[in-house]
């Protein structure tokens, strides 16, 4: 098969697989909202495209498993490498190692971290089956792109076996202050494997500077040039993020670059939904259903980041500071559980649970229910219904990377009403200073949040979601597609691999 001048490794595949008659089909995600939409955006931008990502296979059936398989959609022809894995390794990569040391780390949760069940030799020995799946699928001078830390050890292993290729890589997570990176034992490893990158991509520059710090804290690098916030391309910060970034390091006599952009929302999708009559019919349907009551949506995955369970108890307290909301307030969370059969996640969900069980229990009454947990998703272009409706969006999680829900609230909102309560540590509340900001480590915060929220007068929704708008429909996921093939060109003639004597 011919290989590739782009090859994105990302975990997950880039299609669902169906059973139909018996036979494994691949069929094309439904929507094409989402981060793996966007990435397969970048098929129709570069000729001759892969894909790598793993899949379980039992031991036994995988000498027969087809590991490269041609795939043709809407998006254009790509061939999809599919790292066979045993449950062993799935459980001990992801589970353990990503999810239970690294992810609590990264999210600032070191009370979460937990050391002990971790097999790192398992953690390198993926990662390096997951750089020589995208070697073999790279041409000369390819660009392999690695998504997220369950992959940080890919690029130097990447580097050790193709000098010619150039390796970019993209945090979805936040990356924290050196102070919390650095209780890591594996620390040194991990940056050096991402110093061996040409490209470290983050979605904003709060990101990108812990980063250089911590690469500053462990390992002899230069900074050789860093450019002011307001001189970027990025969308403007706020107080909450850095004066200046560095642009370009040095280390080892190879520069590497540093980005900061955020991912944006697929705005132009969801106008188009919004404009949909079943949208309308749906949106009818929910404000017979709520009558006159205010309504507040508050969208997430089970996961102690998200802050659900401190969003839960503020509703509580409203519902007990204002009795004149009782009976006229409505909220709607999506704890949304990965089905990961993580104790962790299980107990997140339980306790979600309990507190809205508690809540119905003490405040329900025949004809109102205050909260509606939903635990299963809602299909994306349904929610957009709800986004539609929704006087508050209300997401405040303790940490997230991004938050691509805040940017589709605003999306949806072209009638320029509703308030979005938004956590500042959010990256998206670096886009987004028009929302409510609020601290979900403060009661107090929280509490003068929701307040302000459901007195807003209209005018002022207005105001505030205009400026969003524009920010969220310009900032799309288009121009942030358009923006990293901006930051692949600057690759080419970056680093060129040493000259070997005849
Ligand atoms: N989502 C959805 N239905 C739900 C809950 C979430 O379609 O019931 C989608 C949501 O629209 C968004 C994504 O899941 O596109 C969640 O992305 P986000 O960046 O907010 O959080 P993540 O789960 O990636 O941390």
């Amino acid at each position: 098969m011919k290989k590739s001048n782009l090859v994105i490794v990302y975990h997950r595949q880039p299609y669902e697989e169906v059973l139909e008659d018996g036979r494994v089909t691949y069929r094309e995600h439904s929507s094409p909202n989402g981060i793996v939409p966007t990435l397969k955006s970048f098929f129709g931008a570069v000729e001759q495209c892969a894909w790598v990502a793993w899949k379980q296979v039992d031991p036994k059936a995988q000498k027969s498993f087809e590991r490269v398989v041609r795939i043709s959609d809407s998006y254009g022809e790509y061939n999809v490498s599919r790292l066979p894995l045993t449950a062993a390794q799935v459980k001990s990569f992801y589970h353990v190692t990503s999810k239970e040391a690294l992810w609590p780390i990264l999210h600032s949760f070191p009370e979460k971290y937990n050391y002990d069940p971790v097999d790192w030799a398992t953690f390198r020995e993926v990662n390096l089956l997951f750089a020589k799946a995208a070697v073999a699928e790279a041409a000369d001078g390819a660009v392999i792109w690695v998504h997220d830390y369950n992959l940080w050890l890919v690029p130097e292993y990447v580097k050790q076996m193709r000098p010619d290729v150039k390796v970019a890589f993209f945090h979805h997570t936040p990356f924290p202050a050196p102070s919390m990176f650095n209780i890591l034992p594996w620390r040194d490893e991990i940056i050096e494997s991402l110093l061996a990158c040409d490209l470290v991509g983050f979605h904003i520059p709060r990101y990108a500077t812990s980063f250089v710090a911590t690469a500053c804290s462990l390992k002899d690098v230069e900074i050789v040039e860093s450019i002011a916030v307001e001189e970027t391309l990025t969308p403007r910060g706020t107080a909450l993020s850095e004066p200046e970034i560095p642009q370009r390091l040095r280390y080892k006599g190879r520069d590497i670059l540093i980005d900061a952009f955020p991912v944006g929302a697929n705005a132009d999708y969801i106008r188009e939904v919004a404009a949909t009559a079943k949208t309308a019919q749906r949106e009818e349907a929910i404000k017979a259903e709520l009558g006159d009551r205010k309504f507040i949506i508050s969208v997430g995955r089970t996961d102690y980041t998200k802050g659900t369970r401190d969003t839960l108890l503020a509703y509580e307290r409203l519902l007990e500071r204002r009795p004149d909301l009782v009976g006229q307030v409505q909220l709607l969370v999506t704890s949304v559980s990965a089905n990961s059969g993580m104790a962790v996640y299980r107990s997140v969900q339980r306790d979600i649970e309990q507190i809205s069980g508690r809540i119905n229990g003490r405040y329900a009454t025949f004809g109102w229910q205050p909260l509606l947990l939903f635990t299963s998703a809602i299909p994306f272009e349904e929610l957009i219904a709800y986004y539609r409706c929704a006087d508050v969006c209300w997401i405040t999680p303790l940490r997230d990377g991004l938050n691509l829900v805040a940017k589709e609230y605003v999306a949806a909102r072209k009638d320029m009403n509703g308030a979005l309560v938004l956590s500042e540590f959010t990256g998206a509340a670096v886009e987004l200073p028009s929302a409510v900001l609020t601290n979900p480590y403060s009661t107090r915060a929280m509490d003068a949040a929701i307040d302000q929220a459901l007195a807003m007068p209209e005018d002022e929704q207005r105001r505030r979601m205009a400026r969003m708008w524009d920010s969220v429909e310009k900032y799309d996921s288009t121009h942030w597609a358009r923006h990293v093939l901006g930051c692949f060109e600057k690759l080419q003639g970056l680093n060129p691999p040493a000259k070997v004597d005849d």
